[in-house]
């Protein structure tokens, strides 16, 4: 590690004057501190924002539940209410890593990041949640714009997420045995308005599948997606699979998520 600043912020505004292209924001330092271990970051400053007050926190408000960027998986994955309107949310973060990533680890920082093969990203476009941040609202369709890549700008920090309840979601992962993110994961929501269908895993980024989407919306249930054909151009291959056996894998952890949205 090399020499840099650390600043403890108490409010947005603070935060706000030391961003800068040389600065960071830090949540949990789950990706970022080994990003710098490993020397591919190197801020002059990391701001911490762990201190500011009600940036970490779920709420529900109408038919929505409201969780503040700060708030870790390991909340998330405990909430008693959030659990039994949006179990497929909570199980989603309970199956993040380990117990000392879900203790650290954010749902803001998980979001900022947008890895390909994170989780909270498929649930977040599954969901149609939105992005809160202190400039404005993005919906999910606008927010993720490829791997590692999101509509924030340099200095956009992230206040919350918005999810709307849905009748029923579920997320299933194909783990990577070694890292624990997802080999394939696929969220499933339906909502009044239609069912959603985000995949995580591929090379390009979460993505919506409109052949899913238009199969459950025919009919809700396992079998309607079996004969769908998902592009293996999406995956990569690898030393854990290959980009066709991933492709499959969707099908199969589809049907799973909508067999479980359903129990
Ligand atoms: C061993 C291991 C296993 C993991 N397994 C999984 C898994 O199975 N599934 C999964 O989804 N994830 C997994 N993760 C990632 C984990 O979920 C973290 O949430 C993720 O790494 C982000 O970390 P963080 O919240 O600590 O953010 P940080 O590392 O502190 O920050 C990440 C990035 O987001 C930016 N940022 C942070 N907060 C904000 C904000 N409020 N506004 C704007 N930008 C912000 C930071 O500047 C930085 O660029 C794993 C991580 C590890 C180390």
């Amino acid at each position: 590690m090399y020499a840099f600043d650390y600043k403890k912020v108490s409010s947005i505004a603070e935060a706000t004057q030391h961003l800068n292209s040389d600065t960071r924001l830090l949540a949990g330092g789950q990706t970022l501190l080994a990003a710098m271990k490993l020397r591919l970051s190197s801020p002059s400053e990391l701001i911490d924002l762990q201190n500011i007050p009600n940036l970490a926190g779920i709420k529900k408000e109408g038919g929505n539940y409201i969780i503040g960027a700060m708030t870790r998986h390991a909340e998330v994955a405990s909430h008693a209410e959030l659990r039994k309107d949006i179990p497929g949310l909570s199980y989603l973060a309970s199956h993040i890593g380990d117990k000392q990533v879900r203790r650290m680890g954010t749902i803001g920082g998980s979001v900022a990041n947008n890895d390909p093969s994170a989780c909270y990203p498929s649930a977040v476009l599954a969901l149609n949640a939105t992005i809160i941040t202190d400039q404005r609202e993005i919906v999910a369709d606008d927010y993720f714009q490829g791997v590692f890549t999101t509509a924030l700008n340099a200095n956009e920090i992230i206040k919350a997420i918005r999810f709307p309840i849905p009748q029923n979601s579920a997320y299933a992962k194909f783990v990577q045995p070694a890292s624990r993110y997802a080999m394939v994961g696929v969220y499933v929501a339906k909502h009044n308005s239609g069912v959603r269908v985000a995949i995580t895993g591929s090379i390009n980024g979460v993505y919506r599948h409109s052949g899913l989407e238009a199969a459950l919306n025919k009919e809700y249930s396992s079998e309607a997606v079996k004969a769908i054909a998902i592009d293996a151009d999406n995956f990569s291959s690898d030393l854990h699979a290959t980009a066709a056996y991933k492709a499959a894998i969707v099908i199969v952890q589809t049907k799973q998520a909508v067999i479980d949205s359903m129990a």
